[in-house]
C-alpha cells in the first residue's frame, strides 16, 4: 500500500484548502460541526457551489459529470472537507440513486435525472424499510400493480430521511407475490408531488423531525419511471446498498471530532484543572484516537485495493462497524467533555429566534443532540448485527 502524496496531490490539496476557505459558507459549516441536520437551503446552496466547481460527484464516471479524480485524490477531498466541517452532499441522489440509474437506467432516465442530482434540483429520498420489513427487506409489501402504462402503488415506507424536503423517492415495491420475495420486487423512481403520497413525520430521540412515515395510496406512477427489468428491483437494491455502507465510515468527520473534544476539554475545568489534563479523561481521548486512526488506515488500504483494480466483498461491512461505534463513542466522550452542561438539552428549534440565552458556552448547543441521534448509527444502512452476519458468512465462511 502506498500512501504518499506525490507533487499533484500536494498541490491538488493545496487546491482543496483553499477552495474550502474561500466558498464554503459559513452557517453552513457551523450548523455541521455542531452535528445539527442540515436545512434544506443551507444544504442545496452548498451543492450548488460544489457543482459548480465540478465536485458534486466525485465518483462519478466522467462522461455523466463526474471527476477523473484519482483514488488518493477523492481521500484528499473527503478528508479536507471532514477537517473543516464541510457537509457531504446529500447522499440519497449522488451516491445512491444516481450510480444505480446510470449503471441500470436507460438513456432518457440519465437524460432526464442525472443533470438534476448534479445542479440539485431533485432532493431525493430512500424509500426501502417498511414497517416489518427492515433487515428482512426482502419481505417488503407495498405493491406495484400493473394499469396500463402505469404502476398502481399502494402501502407504506417508514424511517424515510428527510423525505419531507423530497422532491423524488426511490421505491422498492412487490410486482409479483407469487414468487420468492426477491424475485418480485422492482425499482421505482417516483414523484413526490404525485397525488395519493402522505408524509408523516417522527421525531427521534433528539426531538428533532428528519424521520418520516410515507403512505402510498394509488398513487398512479408511470412505467416509464422503472428502473431496469420488472421484478429484477432486488438487484438494483443490492448495489445501491454496497454504495451506502462504503461512505458510512465517515473517517474525517470523526477526525474533525476529536479535535472538537480537545477544543472542549481544554477549556473546562475539572477538580485538577483542565480537562484535558485529567489522566481518565486523556486515557479515554488516547483510545479512541488509536482506534480511528486503525480505520483510517484500513479504509486507505481498502481504498488502495481497489485502485489495483482489486473488488471488495465484506470489507464495506467492517468499516460500517467500526466507523459507528466510534461515532457513539465520540459523541459521548463530547458531551462527557461539556460536563454538566451536556446535560440540559433542549432541541434545536428551541435556539431559534429565543430571547433567553441557551444554559452553558456556545460549543454546548449541538453535541447533545447529535449524540442522541447516532445512537441510530449502528441501526441505519443495514443494522451492524446485520454487518457482522455478512462478515461471518463472507470471511468465515460460517
Ligand atoms: C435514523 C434512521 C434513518 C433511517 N433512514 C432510512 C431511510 O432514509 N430509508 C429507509 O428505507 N430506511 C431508513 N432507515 C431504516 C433502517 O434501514 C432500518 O431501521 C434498519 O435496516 C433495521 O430495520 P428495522 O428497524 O426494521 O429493525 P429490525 O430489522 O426489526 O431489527 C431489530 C433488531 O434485531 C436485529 N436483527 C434483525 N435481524 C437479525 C438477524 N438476522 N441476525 C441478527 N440480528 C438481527 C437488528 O440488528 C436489530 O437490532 C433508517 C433508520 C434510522 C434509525
Amino acid at each position: 500500500m502506498d500512501l504518499s502524496f506525490n507533487e499533484d496531490d500536494v498541490a491538488f490539496q493545496q487546491e482543496v484548502r483553499e477552495f474550502l476557505a474561500t466558498s464554503l459558507p459559513q452557517d453552513v459549516k457551523e450548523r455541521a460541526d455542531r452535528g445539527l441536520h442540515p436545512t434544506k437551503e443551507g444544504q442545496v446552496r452548498w451543492q450548488k457551489i460544489l457543482n459548480e466547481k465540478g465536485w458534486m460527484a466525485p465518483n462519478w464516471p466522467v462522461e455523466y459529470g463526474g471527476t477523473d479524480w484519482t483514488i488518493t485524490q477523492k481521500y484528499i477531498v473527503a478528508h479536507e472537507m471532514g477537517s473543516v466541517a464541510a457537509p457531504q452532499p446529500m447522499a440519497f441522489g449522488v451516491s445512491m440513486v444516481g450510480p444505480v440509474i446510470y449503471t441500470f437506467g436507460n438513456q432518457e432516465q440519465k437524460d432526464k435525472y442525472l443533470p438534476r442530482i448534479l445542479n440539485s434540483e431533485d432532493w431525493w429520498c430512500q424509500g426501502y424499510s417498511e414497517p416489518g420489513s427492515g433487515s428482512d427487506l426482502a419481505s417488503l409489501q407495498t405493491k406495484a400493480v400493473r394499469d396500463g402504462d402505469h404502476y398502481v402503488v399502494n402501502g407504506q415506507k417508514i424511517w424515510t430521511s428527510y423525505a419531507q424536503h423530497a422532491d423524488m423517492i426511490f421505491c422498492l415495491v412487490r410486482t409479483d407475490s407469487s414468487v420468492k420475495a426477491q424475485e418480485g420486487i422492482s425499482f421505482l423512481l417516483i414523484d413526490m408531488k404525485t397525488p395519493g403520497i402522505t408524509v408523516k413525520p417522527i421525531y427521534g430521540l433528539d426531538k428533532e423531525n428528519s424521520l418520516n412515515e410515507v403512505f402510498f395510496e394509488d398513487v398512479r406512477v408511470p412505467i416509464e419511471n422503472r428502473i431496469g427489468e420488472e421484478n429484477k428491483g432486488w438487484t438494483y437494491a443490492k448495489f445501491l446498498l454496497g454504495n451506502e455502507r462504503t461512505g458510512i465510515a465517515r473517517v474525517a468527520r470523526s477526525k474533525r471530532q476529536i479535535a472538537r473534544v480537545r477544543e472542549i476539554a481544554g477549556a473546562e475545568k475539572c477538580e485538577e484543572g483542565y480537562l484535558l489534563e485529567d489522566p481518565d479523561f486523556v486515557r479515554k481521548l488516547a483510545r479512541l484516537e488509536v482506534d480511528l486512526m486503525a480505520l483510517e488506515y484500513t479504509e486507505l488500504r481498502y481504498l488502495s485495493m481497489l485502485s489495483n483494480g482489486k473488488k471488495l466483498s465484506a470489507e464495506p461491512s467492517l468499516l460500517k462497524i467500526k466507523g459507528t461505534e466510534i461515532q457513539q463513542r465520540l459523541t459521548s466522550l463530547l458531551v462527557e467533555s461539556l460536563g454538566m452542561y451536556g446535560a440540559p438539552y433542549e432541541p434545536e428549534r428551541a435556539y431559534e429566534g429565543r430571547n433567553e440565552t441557551p444554559v452553558g458556552p456556545d460549543y454546548a448547543n449541538g453535541p447533545m443532540a447529535e449524540h442522541l441521534y447516532l445512537r441510530a448509527a449502528t441501526i441505519y444502512g443495514g443494522s451492524n448485527e446485520i454487518q457482522r452476519n455478512i462478515v461471518s458468512k463472507m470471511v468465515l465462511g460460517l
